[in-house]
């Protein structure tokens, strides 16, 4: 029977994010820092990450609960191996109606054209600075922002339009360099999305004072760029719209910190190693792949899940000002959860 989950504040469960590994080729300072993942740092061993066909199962049976969308992510996605058998394998199960990626891109060169012919609907791409100096800083002096952007061509050259090209904002760290994104991008069909830093995790030493608001954001672009606001495309939608006055295109901005959305939020995250996470913020999640590995029933994982996300009642983004100041608890790290 499929009818829809609610949680105890009536959301839906609409998207899954998958994250394929916990592994990446970069070290952001805002989610991975060098200092902290270092040569030394231990990954998940193979053995505990899910295959493909346990993640398969699960979305098989989330499906008839409401979930229509899969963004898959990590860690860095494009280094599990075989990744465009997953979106192949996905793509046929009845009902997922939209699979997306969410990508540093530094792979992408060689591997955007097979993505794209497995099913690969919709490309987010993350690229924080087009300056290269503030580009290595943030992203941990890995690999060169043209391997990114070559990344972006080819992606583009596979025949992804509409790309969405993220850009964490740092105060102090790429906020002069956010018009010359934008400006980048006007008129491509791509769309920038400034996301507000985040205290997602407890290894980025978040502060609130590093954060340019989204009011900021949207002043810095609009004062160069003039903007108005556009609708959601849907309920529920993270970015908030703006359109070029002059018709060339839009922008997104995600005030998770100073405007939060919790109110239509309908996502879950599966870990690498097969946790449900309920919140961006969750200190934890249920371990689904124990039962999957003791040959629990389809019944029985059903009934873990839909209990699961009954009994959600995450709104941490709303609840972050009171807990502004309190000591910060244990929390699932980004890398972990995929964003
Ligand atoms: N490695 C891929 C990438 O960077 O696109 C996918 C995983 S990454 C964790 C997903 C998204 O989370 C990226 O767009 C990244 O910029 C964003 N992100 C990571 N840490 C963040 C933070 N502290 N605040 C806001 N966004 C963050
Ligand atoms: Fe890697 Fe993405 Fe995290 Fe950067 S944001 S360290 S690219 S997982
Ligand atoms: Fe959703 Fe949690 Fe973010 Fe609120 S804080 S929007 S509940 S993930």
């Amino acid at each position: 029977m499929s009818t829809t989950l609610r949680d105890r504040l009536d959301r839906p469960l609409r998207d899954l994010r998958i994250s394929v590994t916990d592994r990446c080729n970069f070290r952001c300072t805002y989610c991975m820092p060098a200092e902290l993942f270092g040569e030394s740092y231990t990954f998940l061993p193979r053995e505990e990450i899910l295959t493909f066909e346990e993640i398969e199962r699960l979305v098989g049976l989330m499906v008839p609960m409401g979930v229509s969308k899969v963004r898959i992510t990590g860690g860095e996605p494009l280094l599990r191996h075989g990744l465009h058998e997953l979106v192949r394998d996905l793509n046929a199960i009845p009902g997922v109606d939209d699979i997306a990626l969410t990508t540093n891109a530094s792979l992408l060169g060689r591997m955007a054209g097979q993505l794209r012919r497995e099913g690969l609907g919709r490309l987010t791409i993350s690229l924080d600075s087009l300056d290269s100096a503030v580009f290595s800083q943030m992203n941990g002096d890995k690999l060169s922002l043209q391997r990114v952007l070559d990344g972006i061509e080819a992606a583009e050259a596979a025949g992804f339009d509409a790309m969405k090209i993220n850009c964490v904002v740092q105060k102090g760290v790429n906020d002069h360099t956010l018009v010359a994104l934008a400006r980048h991008f006007k008129g491509t069909g791509h769309i920038v999305r400034f996301i507000e830093f985040m205290d997602v995790g407890t290894k980025n030493g978040w502060q609130l004072d590093q954060v340019l608001s989204a009011h900021e954001i949207f002043g810095l672009i609009d004062s160069e760029m003039p903007l108005e606001p556009a609708p959601p495309n849907y309920p529920g939608e993270v970015a908030r719209r703006f359109r070029y006055r002059d018709g060339d295109g839009e922008i997104g901005i995600i005030s998770s910190v100073t405007q939060p959305f919790c109110g239509e939020c309908s996502r879950a995250r599966l870990t690498t190693d097969g946790q449900l996470v309920t919140c961006l913020f969750a200190s934890g999640g249920s371990d689904l792949r124990a039962p999957l590995r003791a040959g629990a029933s389809d019944d029985e994982l059903r009934e873990q899940i839909r209990g699961i996300w009954s009994g959600r009642s995450d709104r941490y983004s709303e609840e972050r000002t009171e807990q502004l100041g309190n000591q910060r608890p244990e929390r699932v790290e980004m890398y972990q959860i995929g964003g």
